[in-house]
């Protein structure tokens, strides 16, 4: 994998974080692409270190991805988890077979003192990879849901929960300890930087816990790429997951200008769906540079459409 200095990086979450990378990955060279990938996601569960947006990430990039769920692996098989259920194990959080190798893997150097990054990096070697898929740090972080109903760990509320409480608010447990991998500022800090790319992931769980790491968000203001988002919502909901529940929750309009807000002071750019088009004029008065299309990634000739259209963006960013 090469060390050097990306042309585009991307904060990104998982499954929509993911599809828009893919994209990005057709017209970007392996080498020029960095990937920041959220670990407040991250979680110790039957004794294995489980990172499911770096895996979600690293799996669609190497094209192994289940393409029905977006994440886990394509034509898994679940015999590790029939047996731990038969036997009363704890069976809420499913890891495919030939997933469960990898959790196994990870762990055990994780153990022996190999850095999540460099094992990341390996991995991704390993399955082909090429793109500089980069843990946002090295340091645990875990997100904490506040609900109506108490505080919960990311996974218990996300999938044992089925994202059932309503969320009052979240914490970022470690954050203040922890800090952006150093390869991330260095590339933030590189003048040959040409764009940052907020995915079209959740703002709340996979990219504020990224811009809650000490120091980041100063370096991003300070870099001299332009920084773009993609709405996450679209027509006035969440394409998957619980974004727009979050928004309504959280008492935030459920609107692409509410997701401008939430990146208040960080963007140049702002990818809206065609759908929207009716509050363009409202994010044009919050976001320089606004474009418009088919945000909708339902086929990899989309993604890689939307990729070029967030570069484009950028480069408009660039030349005002
Ligand atoms: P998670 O960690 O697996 O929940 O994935 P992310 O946080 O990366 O992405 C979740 C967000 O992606 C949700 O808010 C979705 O609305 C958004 N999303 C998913 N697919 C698409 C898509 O095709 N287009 C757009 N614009 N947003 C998408």
């Amino acid at each position: 994998m090469s060390q050097a200095s990306p042309r585009v990086l991307a904060l990104c979450g998982g499954v929509g974080g993911a599809k828009l990378v893919l994209g990005l990955s057709h017209i970007v060279a392996g080498e020029d692409l960095m990937v920041v990938v959220n670990t407040g996601d991250d979680f110790d569960h039957l004794g294995l270190r489980v990172c499911p947006d770096i895996d979600t990430v690293s799996y669609t990039l190497a094209g192994v991805v289940n393409p029905e769920t977006g994440w886990g692996r394509a034509g898994e098989t679940g015999e590790f988890m029939a047996a731990l259920a038969s036997l009363g194990g704890e069976d809420w959080f499913f890891l495919g077979d030939r997933d469960l190798a990898l959790h196994v893997e990870r762990t055990r150097r994780l153990r022996d003192g190999e850095t999540l990054s460099d094992i990341t990096a390996d991995f991704a070697c390993k399955l082909g990879v090429t793109v500089n898929i980069v843990p946002m740090s090295d340091d645990p972080v875990a997100t904490k849901v506040a609900t109506k109903e108490g505080e919960l760990a990311f996974q218990h509320y996300f999938v044992r929960e089925r994202c059932q409480p309503a969320v009052t608010g979240f914490r970022f447990q470690g954050i203040d300890r922890a800090s952006p991998h150093s390869r991330i500022v260095e590339a933030l800090q590189n003048p040959a930087l040409e764009a940052v790319v907020i995915c079209p992931s959740n703002p709340f769980v996979s990219i504020d816990p990224i811009l809650a790491l000490p120091g980041l968000r100063e370096a991003l203001t300070r870099c001299t790429a332009p920084v773009v988002a993609i709405s996450p919502i679209v027509g006035g909901a969440a394409v998957k997951g619980p974004t727009a529940k979050m928004m309504a929750e959280l008492n935030v309009a459920v609107t692409p200008a509410a997701v401008v807000t939430h990146y208040a002071g960080l963007l140049e750019g702002f990818v809206l769906d065609e759908r929207d088009a009716a509050c363009k004029r409202t994010i044009e008065r919050l976001v320089p540079h606004v474009s418009i299309g088919d945000t909708l990634m339902v086929n990899l000739d989309r993604k890689i459409a939307l990729a070029e259209q967030v570069l484009a963006l950028a480069g408009r960013c660039v030349a005002a």
